[in-house]
C-alpha cells in the first residue's frame, strides 16, 4: 500500500512538473518572413504546363501527396525551401476542420530531424463548408491554402516539443493568441512568393457566389475573426519588396 501511495504521489509530481515546465514556456504566436532567398511564382499557375518528376526532384521523397492534388501539393512544397529533407504527409479524411496541420505526436520526442507532420485536408460529403473544402476550389486558391497549412508546418519546425505544447494550450484557451498566429500563417505564403495564390484564396471563399452561404455561416465568427481578409492579403503583396522589382 505504501508503495502505491508513493508512485500515486510520484506520477502527480511529474504531472505537475512536466505542466509547469510547458506553463513557463515563452512562446511568440507570430510567424515572421525568414525567407532566405524566395522564388516568386506566376500571377496564375493555370495553364502551365508543369513537369511533375522535376518538381517531385526538387521536393523531395520524403513528402506526401494527397491523391488527386499532387500538382498543386508539389508547387506549395517547392515554395518552402526551409522544409527540404523534413517528413510531411497532406492527406485526405473523412472528418476534422476543413484542413488541419499537426504531426504524428511520438515522433516529438525523438530527434528533431525525425519529426513527422501531417496536412489533414477534409475530403468528406455533406460538410457544413463543402464549398471551402480543397476539392471545391480553384487551382491557384488550393496552392495558396496549402502553403498556409505549411506555414503552420514551419513554425512548429522552429520551436521545441514544450514550446508547441504550450503554443497549443494558447490557441485553444487563448482568441486574440489563435488570431494572431492564424493571420501572421496567411502571410507564409506571401512571404514564400505564393502571395497572389493565398489572395485568390481569401478573394474566392468570402465573394464567389459558390461560396456564399458558408461565409454568411462562418464569416463573422471565424473567417473574419481568425484570417486575414483578401485586402489586407493585397496590402502586405503591395508592401513586400518580392512583389515590387
Ligand atoms: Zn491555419
Amino acid at each position: 500500500m505504501k508503495f502505491v501511495k508513493r508512485a500515486l504521489l510520484g506520477l502527480i509530481l511529474l504531472l505537475v512538473a512536466l505542466f509547469l515546465a510547458v506553463w513557463l514556456q515563452q512562446v511568440d504566436p507570430m510567424q515572421y518572413d525568414l525567407v532566405d532567398s524566395p522564388h516568386l511564382f506566376p500571377d496564375s499557375l493555370v495553364n502551365y504546363d508543369f513537369d511533375l518528376d522535376s518538381l517531385k526532384k526538387v521536393v523531395g521523397s520524403d513528402k506526401g501527396l494527397p491523391p488527386g492534388f499532387e500538382l498543386q501539393a508539389l508547387l506549395a512544397y517547392a515554395a518552402y525551401p526551409e522544409l527540404k529533407g523534413v517528413k510531411i504527409d497532406m492527406v485526405l479524411t473523412q472528418e476534422g476542420a476543413p484542413m488541419e496541420s499537426n504531426f504524428n505526436i511520438w515522433s516529438l520526442f525523438g530527434a528533431g530531424k525525425n519529426r513527422q507532420y501531417r496536412i489533414l485536408l477534409n475530403d468528406a460529403a455533406g460538410t457544413p463548408y463543402d464549398e471551402i473544402l480543397l476539392r471545391n476550389l480553384p487551382f491557384d486558391a488550393q496552392v495558396g491554402i496549402l502553403a498556409h497549412e505549411l506555414g503552420h508546418v514551419a513554425y512548429y519546425h522552429r520551436h521545441t516539443t514544450l514550446q508547441i505544447a504550450k503554443w497549443g494550450l494558447s490557441y485553444l484557451l487563448d482568441d486574440n493568441f489563435h488570431a494572431t498566429h492564424e493571420q501572421s500563417t496567411d502571410l507564409m505564403p506571401v512571404y514564400h512568393g505564393l502571395g497572389r495564390q493565398i489572395h485568390e484564396y481569401a478573394w474566392y471563399v468570402r465573394y464567389d457566389d459558390c461560396c456564399a452561404a458558408a461565409y454568411a455561416k462562418f464569416g463573422d465568427q471565424f473567417m473574419d475573426k481568425y484570417y486575414l481578409s483578401d485586402k489586407a492579403i493585397q496590402e502586405a503583396i503591395d508592401k513586400h519588396p518580392l512583389y515590387n522589382k
